[in-house]
């Protein structure tokens, strides 16, 4: 067996969270997951998933371990010796505290110590929410990830920022707690939605305009290998991505200076998200709509040039992701005349700015990216339709 291991290096939270291995699977080893997240002689542990993943091809091993039947429940508790499998409901709309108690309750339940280790299998949700349930149990118990969404993998599980949602505001509450080990197993990309997959090409196309010109010109140069997910690339495409954050966060975990240049586009994003309501578009698209605006806004602000915001539109085009200030998933809720003042409140009510101000991630070109405060009247004219 020959495995592809990366490790980022961090600051110490707390015991066992100073590094990150980062395995990648071949699709040889795919198989035989199961006894690589029950590993054989290992004290309990508590696997948390969703409805959704658990039936997934790649995951029968670990529903064929633990009895798992075709009819799974959101909330079903099932148990190999002494280790649980707890599966919750798919989506946005689950990531919430009341699931977070869950999964700390049936890690007591289950008799589950300290030095026991929660690993979480599914998406940017399961990753977020086990992580963050692990971060607070008997304050810190082990962390295993194993994502299986393009965007969890380039992404959410990387970097140790955990947490859910709280009265219809993304990710209010949470803690940074860095996995010991992501487990990668590209496999799973095969069964994931378009959809999905597209949305986790947003958060690549980012971090390509922030650190990686090379994945720049891949998205805009091999657009359909890289939307048939022809395995070597998108292999590739996860490698460049992890390391492109490791660098960053390893310099900077909590997120107090350099890190928040991974928010490009999210300050429009999650005002998106909060105005549509949590869950009425995948994360990525709101997150690409968002890059859009931040590119215009660099623009009009006299930070980039015309040429590199329409290759980024370009971009935004190519992969059929909205590039116009008005959202199509507003239609019906909000009309195009109150979007963008709407839009602009959330931003100020958003964990990331104070009440007075908006604070940007802006671009002067790729790999060139300014923190500003921008006034509110020349915010408003990147989101009037
Ligand atoms: P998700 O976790 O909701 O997964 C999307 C859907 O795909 C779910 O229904 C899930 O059941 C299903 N699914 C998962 N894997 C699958 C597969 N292999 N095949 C088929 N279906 C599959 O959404 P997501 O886009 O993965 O993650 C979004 C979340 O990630 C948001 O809550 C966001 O806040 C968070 N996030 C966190 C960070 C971070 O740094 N922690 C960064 C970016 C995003």
């Amino acid at each position: 067996m020959t495995q592809d291991t990366f490790t980022i290096n961090y600051p110490a939270i707390s015991v066992g969270t100073e590094k990150t291995d980062i395995i990648f699977y071949t699709s040889e080893e795919t198989p035989n997951i199961h006894s690589i997240l029950i590993p054989a002689g290992q004290q309990g542990r508590i696997l948390v998933t969703d409805t959704t993943v658990i039936g997934l091809p790649v995951m029968q091993p670990v529903a064929k371990a633990f009895g798992v039947d075709a009819t799974v429940e959101a909330g079903s508790c099932y148990r190999n010796g002494a280790h649980t499998l707890l599966v919750l409901g798919p989506g946005e709309s689950h990531k919430t505290i009341e699931n977070i108690l869950t999964i700390i309750r049936t890690a007591l339940d289950s008799g589950l110590q300290r030095s026991s280790t929660f690993v979480g299998i599914g998406g940017g949700v399961i990753c977020d929410m086990t992580a963050f349930a692990a971060s607070i149990f008997k304050r810190g118990a082990r962390l295993e990830l194993v994502p299986t969404t393009l965007l969890a993998m380039v992404d959410a599980a990387v970097g140790g920022k955990t947490g859910c949602d709280f009265e219809s505001y993304k990710n209010m509450i949470g803690t940074f707690y860095p996995a010991a080990r992501l487990h990668m197993f590209s496999e799973f990309l095969q069964t994931l939605p378009a959809s999905e997959y597209r949305s986790g090409l947003a958060e690549t196309l980012k971090t390509a305009l922030l650190y990686a010109p090379k994945l720049f010109s891949i998205l805009q140069n091999q657009k359909e290998q890289v939307l048939e997910r022809e395995p070597e690339l998108v292999r590739q495409i996860i490698r460049r991505c992890v390391i492109a954050k490791a660098s960053i966060v390893e310099k900077d975990l909590t997120e107090t200076g350099l890190r928040m240049q991974l928010n490009l586009g999210h300050t429009f994003a999650h005002a998106l998200e909060t105005c549509a309501g949590l869950g009425a578009l995948p994360h990525g698209d709101a997150v690409a709509w968002g890059i859009g605006r931040a590119l215009q806004l660099s623009l009009n602000v006299g930070l980039c040039d015309q040429e590199y915001r329409d290759d980024v539109e370009a971009v935004l085009e190519q992969y059929g992701w909205c590039k116009d200030p008005y959202h199509p998933v507003l239609e019906g809720k909000i009309s195009p005349q109150d979007a963008g003042c709407l839009l602009l409140s959330a931003m100020k009510k958003d964990k990331k700015n104070s009440s007075s101000s908006v604070r940007f991630i802006l671009q002067r070109e790729i790999n060139s990216t300014v923190i500003q405060e921008v006034d509110e009247d020349t915010v408003l004219k990147v989101l009037e339709a």
